[in-house]
């Protein structure tokens, strides 16, 4: 970056300009003291407002996976904003939105040859879970109202996601959220799994907790069971060897249906378009959000199989299948930046990059066991979850420090759940940069108290 080009992006607010944002997931007396301001942003770096360049180790919120600023996103973007702003997709359509439901629907494994379109991840779950509601209902199995989700998933924000969802302070200020809905235990045992690389062997009989809430509530009660096929949010937990298929034949056995919630899995975060197609397991419906515009637009959706789309194409002509959807489902400017996204993960290979990085990668985190305060790594893909010691009485304090010092001192963002770091970098990064990011995380793990 030149020096004019630096001098722009310096921005020294006072109080008064960081007060009127109240910010989400953040402790905002504390960030307004000693704010973590970005104002540019290129490749794999950020540019913070004073101008120094920070490495993202997180890909943003996990979804700049084609990294920064791209040249040919962003004249998708600039192009359709100037050629079609808006246009409904209630009634009318327009041709940017099919051409990205047929690129993504090609890309997905399997029949899930349909896509719905939102503009969040969170939207996506609610999504699905109500496109699995209504399913049942469309096909005379309409007691199948029970949701079950997993302890520690995440699944949004919504009422729907925060029902499946189990991260407890995401739902416990939130009232009873929604009635029916019941957990899967979840995957993570230290004692059985510490430091694992790929898929943990122990655990794949986790799955059976499926036949336990049938047994308890019967499967005609149950309309669908959703998972992250590696959960992101919670800490980096990566499905044990064989659990997903294990739960497939549950679902199978009872007329479940299955959704991978792949709002941070998909576009190449484990080395392939889906995790569906990692695992070789199909799942009935699929959400994903982030990773499809690489995060420059919000844009999310649900993929679904032949036979979810068909039983609603059975109703009388003219009659409106689905109830769903939102002013912004399939925006075009939206759209236009989910083509031109895809186009670059393709050009560029970024799925096959992933995956070829993986081993080294996982190196370069392992490499960190044994740094002060370690207390388990876990990797898959470009993810790496490393979980610290909390500090006595305070979980969460250490972690929220590490972040804090990465910024501050060793220019480089990382993302932290609780005590746990979570790198994700953008998939164009390489070996010298995985270097630079560890090398940082381990100055950062050894600064702290
Ligand atoms: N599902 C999963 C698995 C996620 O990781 C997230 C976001 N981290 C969401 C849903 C919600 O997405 P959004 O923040 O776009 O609503």
């Amino acid at each position: 970056m030149s020096e004019a080009q630096a001098a722009e992006t310096v921005w020294e607010p006072s109080p008064n300009d960081l007060e009127s944002f109240w910010m989400p997931f953040t402790p905002n007396r504390d960030f307004k003291q000693a704010p973590r301001l970005i104002s540019r942003a290129k490749d794999m770096h950020y540019y913070a407002a004073d101008g120094r360049a920070i490495m993202d180790g997180t890909a943003g919120l996990w979804c700049s996976n084609a990294g920064h600023c791209r040249g040919p996103i962003v004249e998708a973007i600039q192009r359709q904003a100037a050629e079609l702003d808006f246009a409904p997709n209630f009634q009318f359509g327009h041709p940017k939105a099919f051409e990205l439901a047929s690129r993504l629907t090609t890309l997905a494994p399997g029949d899930l040859n349909y896509a719905f379109f939102c503009n969040s991840g969170s939207e996506a779950a609610d999504t699905a879970l109500k496109i699995a509601l209504a399913y049942h209902n469309v096909t005379g199995a309409g007691s199948r109202t029970r949701l079950i989700g997993r302890e520690r998933g995440y699944h949004g924000v919504g009422f729907g996601g925060i029902s499946v969802g189990g991260i407890a302070p995401n739902r416990k200020f939130f009232g009873t959220a929604l009635a029916g809905a019941d957990h899967l235990r979840h995957t993570y045992d230290r004692e059985h799994q510490a430091y694992s690389r790929g898929e943990p062997e122990w655990g794949a009989h986790l799955a059976d907790d499926l036949e336990r809430l049938v047994a308890l509530h019967d499967a005609s009660t149950i309309a669908a069971v959703i998972v992250e096929p590696m959960a992101g949010s919670t800490g980096v937990l990566a499905p044990p060897k064989g659990y997903l298929k294990r739960l497939r034949e549950i679902c199978d056995r009872h007329g479940i249906l299955l959704v991978f919630d792949e709002v941070i899995t998909a576009f190449g975060r484990l080395g392939h378009a889906f995790a569906a197609e990692r695992y070789g397991v199909l799942p009935d419906i699929i959400t994903f959000a982030k990773g499809v515009t690489g995060g420059t637009i919000p844009l999310g959706g649900v993929l679904v199989r032949d036979h979810i789309y068909q039983a609603f194409m059975n109703g009388p002509e003219h009659a409106i299948e689905l109830f769903h959807g939102y002013t912004y489902t399939g925006h075009p400017v939206a759209a236009a930046a989910g083509v031109a996204t895809l186009d670059l993960y393709r050009d560029e290979g970024l799925f096959e990059r992933a995956l070829a990085l993986e081993e080294m990668w996982a190196d370069a985190a392992h490499a960190l066991r044994g740094e002060p305060h370690v207390a388990d790594i876990r990797t898959i893909g470009l993810v790496a979850g490393i979980d610290l010691e909390p500090v006595e009485g305070k979980p969460g304090q250490r972690g929220y420090q590490a972040m804090k010092t990465a910024f501050h001192d060793h220019d480089t963002m990382i993302r932290i759940t609780a005590d746990t770091i979570a790198l994700s970098p953008p998939l164009i990064i390489g070996e010298d940069k995985i270097g630079q990011l560890f090398d940082a995380t381990r100055r950062v793990l050894r600064a702290l108290d």
